[in-house]
């Protein structure tokens, strides 16, 4: 793997379309950047004069490096341009300035229209492409292109619509590294890994937007997530990567407990979304140390849905709990070995036999899924008597027949069971927050009340137990039991659950 580069820059855009916003963004990015682009697009060209008459004397104010861009419309800029207006601009942009910012990025046709030329000094220009759509296949072959003009640094951004993309994107920073400085850039959700990764590859700079919604381009991360969430300027070749592999993966709270966790313990690691659709070639070409084109430190994954069950025929060893629960959450990269666990089922137990004794319990367990059936398993193995209550019994049957457990209705609960654990999404937010699985139910001779949602943290169903004097649990001691767990799997370490619950700001209580 390359070196990282000398300079490790968060490089933040700025965006606004009026002068006054735009200077004032300038500002606060200039506050939290190691440096600053100015996307002048954004403006009219009306309002441009106004600013590059301020910009000099604010360049001076800054002292950090800035990057001045006019990208045209067609390449993801937003002012319609013509390659006349483009060289103009280039051509008038007053030498105070010129003499001041670190680079201007100007994009590959214009500098192939140069022919050699030079519009500013070659050692401040980055050659940029961009593609919105895709990675196409041909990107070294473009990258060859590019390291044939003078520019100093080459800009390659390009969607990545699968997480293979990230391959190639990784492949230009290799090829262009020996020669040149270099950004290259994955867009999109699957492409995240590039821009957290970009500067421990070698990578002059990562672009980190100033606030959620400031993004100049899709998938962007914001410069705090940057900066504290990944240490994306702390990385370096010798980084343990893990990560969360599911679909989609945005939402995932695993990243904040894990890096939270890595950052507590001061460990050159990073804990990354990672959106896969094809786990199949997921594992064979950025997993299996065997077979991956990926160099990379890869240590462990979180596994999400939908990918639980499919994940476990690339596995070589899967642990006895994960068999007969038939799904892995958790894979441990052991040498060449990929080791399959789940962690689900301790997650859930843990926190519930802190606060009762399962043996001979009767458990109302609500839905039968995939968590239901991680659930019945640790209840069964506690000696817990279990009815699954689900809206469509005959699905429920083979799970019951599995644990010797009984079927009810849903609908219309009524059960004299002294724990009720709801393993369905009802109550869920985007779901059907506001609602309980059971509307109806006196809940009142019920010793405790588990809810595996724990979006909201307060759930209808808890605060319905609640009322009725229950003891109750939400689903974030789950969420933090079974992550801490599969921090142990990787590392050994154990007891990290304390710092998890605080990065999802809550606590035990
Ligand atoms: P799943 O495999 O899709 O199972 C969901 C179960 O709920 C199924 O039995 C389903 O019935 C039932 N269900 C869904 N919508 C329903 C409705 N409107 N009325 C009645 N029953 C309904 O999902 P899962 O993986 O078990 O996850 C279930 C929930 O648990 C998630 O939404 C999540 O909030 C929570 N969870 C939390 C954690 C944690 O760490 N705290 C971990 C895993 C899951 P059908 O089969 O008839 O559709």
């Amino acid at each position: 793997m390359s070196p990282k580069s000398s300079l490790s820059l968060i490089c933040v855009p700025v965006t606004e379309p009026s002068v006054g916003a735009f200077l004032a963004m300038s500002e606060a990015a200039v506050k939290s950047a190691d440096a600053i682009e100015l996307r002048l697009d954004y403006l009219s060209q009306e309002d441009l004069p106004a600013l590059l008459t301020e910009l000099p004397r604010r360049l001076d104010e800054w002292g950090k490096p800035v990057i001045i861009t006019f990208r045209p419309a067609e390449q993801g800029g937003m002012r319609s341009l013509s390659l006349e207006a483009r060289l103009d601009f280039w051509r008038n942009l007053p030498a105070v300035i010129v003499e001041r910012i670190a680079y201007a990025d100007l994009e590959l046709d214009l500098i192939e229209h140069l022919d050699g030329r030079a519009l500013l000094p070659w050692e401040k220009v980055i050659c940029s492409w961009h593609n919105f759509d895709r990675t196409p296949g041909d990107l070294p072959a473009l990258c060859g292109r590019m390291l044939r003009t003078p520019a100093a640094v080459i800009k390659v951004a390009a969607k990545c619509n699968r997480i293979d993309d990230c391959l190639s994107i990784f492949e230009c920073i290799d090829l262009v590294r020996p020669d040149r400085k270099v950004i290259a850039l994955g867009m999109g959700m699957a492409g995240l890994m590039t821009r957290v990764l970009a500067l421990s590859r070698g990578a002059l700079l990562t672009f980190g937007s100033l606030s959620r919604g400031a993004e100049s381009a899709p998938g962007q991360p914001t410069v705090d997530e940057l900066k504290t969430l990944y240490r994306a300027d702390k990385l370096d070749s010798e980084t343990e990567i893990y990560g969360v592999v599911g679909y989609p993966v945005a939402h995932s709270r695993s990243p904040l407990m894990h890096n939270a966790v890595l950052t507590a313990l001061d460990r050159n690691g990073v804990y990354l979304p990672l959106e896969v659709l094809d786990v199949d070639s997921f594992i064979r070409d950025l997993v299996r140390p065997s077979t991956r084109k990926l160099d990379w430190k890869l240590r462990g994954l979180s596994v999400t849905i939908p990918h639980k069950l499919n994940v476990m025929k690339h596995l070589d060893f899967i642990d006895p709990v994960a068999l007969q629960i038939g799904a892995v959450n958790t894979i441990v990269i052991e040498g060449n070995k990929l080791h399959g666990y789940n962690t689900d089922v301790n997650g859930a137990m843990s926190p519930l036999e802190e606060i009762v004794d399962l043996t001979g319990r009767h458990v109302a367990v609500l839905g039968a899924g995939g968590s239901a059936r991680a659930i019945c398993y640790g209840l069964s193995r506690r000696g817990a008597r279990i009815t699954i209550h689900a809206r469509d019994q005959a699905k429920a049957r083979p799970l019951a027949q599995e644990f010797s457990a009984s079927v009810a209705s849903l609908d219309g609960f009524k059960s004299d069971a002294a724990i009720i654990i709801n393993c369905t999404p009802i109550g869920m937010h985007g779901h059907s927050e506001g609602q309980s699985p059971v509307p109806d139910a006196d809940l009142s001779g019920v010793e405790l009340v588990y809810d595996l949602v724990y979006t909201p943290k307060q759930t209808a169903l808890l605060a319905q137990a609640e009322r009725s004097g229950c003891r109750t649990l939400g689903g974030l001691a789950m969420l933090v039991g079974q992550a801490a767990d599969q921090f142990r799997l990787w590392t050994g370490i154990s007891d990290m659950a304390g710092v998890m619950w605080k990065a999802l700001g809550g606590s035990k209580e």
